[in-house]
């Protein structure tokens, strides 16, 4: 009963003519948000024109992160109030990339997913690797540290418009994506995590996704899998065929 969800994360790979030439291409072609839901998050600035540009379309724009607060003297910030203003649904929270170069911590994404929420946004929670597991390497477990503090403070009512996505680090932009087996476990785990921080009806109903080296070729095993909601796309949704190619995959 959870609806498939395909996101595509830019990062800060795409011009202003890129991003134009993308959504032409997938117009029209990304099937209704009740057969499978779609997002592209993307550097805030081209926010505005995506949602725009895509007003005849089903597909989300997702901003990449946001500020804690709704306003005020935070020079270089993003207002999660202006970014539901300008219509952006969703919004990626704890990437790896951010925790790894722009100290995120567990508290500030925690910060951030409430912000988000109250001014509603839905959060697409990222976590990655437990640490002390981190030396079986390509089999550690995700963080569930990182789930629960995510999460505090987050209500049952909440919690419904939260998206969690599992991105193990040596997977991402490496061409080394998790097996489906490796995928599931770790999306399962999580979901054992939301049993016991909610309960096992409100675990059923909360989406997971797994990112890392996601392609065409990988994703139909990868979302097979019975606790994988979909998947949170790099490299890959970068270009307009693959990225149509894994949203009908979902
Ligand atoms: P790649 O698909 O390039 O591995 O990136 C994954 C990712 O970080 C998505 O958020």
């Amino acid at each position: 009963s959870r609806v498939p969800f395909v996101v595509a994360n830019w990062k800060i790979n795409k011009l202003h003519a890129d991003v134009a030439d993308f959504l032409n291409k997938v117009n029209g072609k990304v099937p209704a948000q009740n057969i499978v839901e779609t997002g592209i998050a993307a550097q805030d600035l081209f926010l505005s024109d995506m949602v725009r540009a895509t007003a005849d379309s089903p597909i989300h724009i997702v901003a990449e992160n946001v500020h804690w607060e709704d306003s005020g003297a935070y020079t270089g910030e993003t207002s999660p109030k202006a970014l539901k203003d300008i219509g952006a649904t969703y919004v990626l929270i704890g990437h790896f990339e951010r925790r790894k170069f722009f100290n995120e911590t567990d508290s500030t994404v925690n910060l951030k997913v409430t912000a988000a929420l109250r001014n509603g946004l839905r959060p697409i929670i990222d976590v990655d690797e437990d640490m002390s597991t981190y030396a079986q390497f390509m089999d550690a477990e995700p963080s569930v540290a990182q789930v629960a503090a995510a999460l505090a403070g987050v209500s049952v009512d909440q919690i419904r418009n939260v998206t969690l996505a599992y991105e193990p680090t040596w997977a991402i932009g490496s061409g080394e994506a998790a097996s489906a087996v490796q995928a599931q476990k770790a999306a399962h785990l999580i979901r054992q995590t939301l049993a016991k921080l909610y309960s096992p009806v409100i675990a059923e109903q909360v989406r997971v996704l797994y990112g890392g080296s996601v392609t065409p070729d990988n994703a139909r095993e990868i979302m097979l899998q019975k606790d994988i909601d979909g998947v949170l796309v790099g490299t890959s949704a970068l270009d307009p065929e693959k990225f149509l190619q894994l949203v009908a995959i979902a």
